[in-house]
């Protein structure tokens, strides 16, 4: 009778969980991969769905579909809900599962550092509900807007504020201005554009953490230009739906806050018994493991490493790198051999700031502009997963650039929650009450729902 072969289960088909199945492909394992969705998402591009340039079916794809003709796995869709070390078991939605190996690459969800308003009533940019949210809401904002006749009430309805400089609040402002200043203007010509803000509110003195100053600057300074008010030292406090509340007392009356502040590890590693960091990640071993229980490791946005005292950041390029030594640990477990230390190559960051704007820091070279975007480009649509989605890109990128269009400015039943199809007076009627207090659409079956999304305008 055939010897059983070790079984790794990798929970997460994200950067890191997709990669690590691959890496194990030839290993002498057989390998279970679990999500709770059917899809791996790229979440760099998310911004454009939720700005109406690409559809979700383009910037995620099925995980049976990218891992077809691996005969050592097998995909299932759940929920990972606990773990017992002791007895190498997974409580899942849908069962228990044993392991003889564990990769955890669970990734991260929204931070929003106990601010219970901000949770409730903001919009964030995480997965693809989000995204849709948010594209809604901007999109049934200026539906809503040119019928006010209020011009305060239209004024709030038309700025459209998000909360945090880093690379998905620069990216996602950008290009939300020119959807308005390219797009809508010509589909709102009833409507005075000089009504419709977009701000960045930044609690630190600069945007882009993490770039040199000079890049920066520069992508400050790109922002102003493409019509985006980047507000420095502004901390969100509160916002109850209808205006937001800033530390220095000043109010801000806007229907639209996105979220784009933190990340923390996702939820449910805080029911487990390891040792976590403060945004939640798990504390790993320099070869990736929980100290505790050597045969689990844990990848990218949810592991805490350290490199040069720092912690290394929740980018993709992580989680690639850990996934390929995780798997290489597990087999050099199975040989009887000790296992290596991961050390990340950094290979850089890229953000874009819309049409011909860009900002790069790659192996030391530091440039802006027209160049760095192109590198954006062509470094985002090499990265996409499968031919038809990286052609439906391109041609939506060309078609966009050379017509000044965005494709998928649809209001859809789908999403997170968002501003109902109410009518401007009731919209707008009385003060105080959050998005919550509103009829809000908020679909019950997320399995199902998810399958129609991807569908969706694909
Ligand atoms: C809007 C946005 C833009 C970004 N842009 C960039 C960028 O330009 N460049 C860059 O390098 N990085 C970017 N990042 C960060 C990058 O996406 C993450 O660092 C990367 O996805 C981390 O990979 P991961 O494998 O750790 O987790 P993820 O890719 O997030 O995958 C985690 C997976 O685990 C699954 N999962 C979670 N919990 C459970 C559970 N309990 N049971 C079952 N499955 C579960 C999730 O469904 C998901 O599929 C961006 C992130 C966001 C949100």
């Amino acid at each position: 009778m055939a010897q059983k072969r070790p079984l790794v289960v990798i929970v997460g088909a994200g950067f890191g969980g997709l990669r690590a199945a691959r890496a194990l492909a030839k290993a002498p394992v057989d390998v279970v991969l679990i999500d709770r969705r059917n899809y791996h998402l790229f979440q760099p591009l998310l911004y454009q769905v939720a700005t109406a340039g690409v559809s979700p079916g383009e910037i995620a794809h099925p995980v049976r579909g990218i891992l077809r003709g691996q005969k050592n796995l097998k995909f299932r869709l759940a929920e990972v809900q606990s773990i017992d070390f002791s007895k190498r078991r997974l409580v899942t939605s849908v069962g228990p599962q044993d392991y003889d190996y564990l990769i955890l690459a669970v990734g991260g969800e929204t931070n929003y550092f106990g601010l219970d308003s901000i949770a409730r009533n903001s919009l964030t940019l995480k997965d693809l509900d989000d995204a849709i949210a948010i594209r809604n809401q901007i999109l049934r904002s200026f539906e809503l807007g040119v019928q006010e006749p209020d011009p305060e009430k239209r004024r709030a309805l038309l700025t459209f504020v998000l909360v945090g400089g880093g690379p998905t609040g620069i990216e996602s402002s950008g290009a939300l201005s020119e959807l308005i200043r390219l797009v809508l203007i010509k589909d709102y010509p009833e409507l005075n554009f000089k009504d419709v803000r977009v701000l960045i509110l930044e609690a630190t003195d600069h945007v882009l953490a993490g770039f040199p100053k000079r890049l920066q600057d520069s992508a400050a300074e790109t922002l102003w230009n493409k019509h985006v008010e980047v507000r420095f030292g502004a901390m969100v406090t509160d916002f109850d739906g209808k205006r937001i509340m800033l530390r220095s007392g000043e109010v801000i009356p806007a229907h639209t806050l996105i979220w784009a502040a933190g990340v923390r590890a996702a939820g449910m590693l805080n029911s487990l018994d390891v040792q976590q960091a403060s945004n939640g990640r798990v504390v790993v071993t320099p070869t990736l493991q929980i100290e505790k229980h050597p045969d689990v490791y844990v990848i990218g946005d949810a592991a805490y490493l350290e490199k040069d005292g720092q912690p290394l950041p929740m980018m993709a390029p992580v989680a690639i790198q850990m996934a390929e030594v995780a798997a290489k640990n597990i087999q050099l477990s199975l040989q009887g051999k000790s296992p290596v230390e991961f050390i990340y190559k950094d290979p850089g960051s890229l953000a874009t700031i819309g049409r011909n704007a860009a900002v790069a820091r790659i192996h030391g070279f530091q440039f802006s502009g027209f160049v760095a975007w192109v590198v954006w480009l062509a470094v985002h649509l090499i990265q996409l997963i499968g031919f038809r989605n990286r052609l439906l890109v391109l041609i939506n990128w060309a078609w966009d650039y050379f017509f000044y269009e965005r494709a998928v400015r649809l209001i859809t039943p789908y999403g997170r929650h968002g501003i109902e199809d109410v009518s401007p007076s009731e919209e707008t009627a009385g003060d105080g009450d959050n998005r919550h207090s509103r009829p809000i659409r908020i679909k019950p079956k997320p399995e199902e729902d998810v399958l129609e999304k991807i569908g969706e305008n694909s």
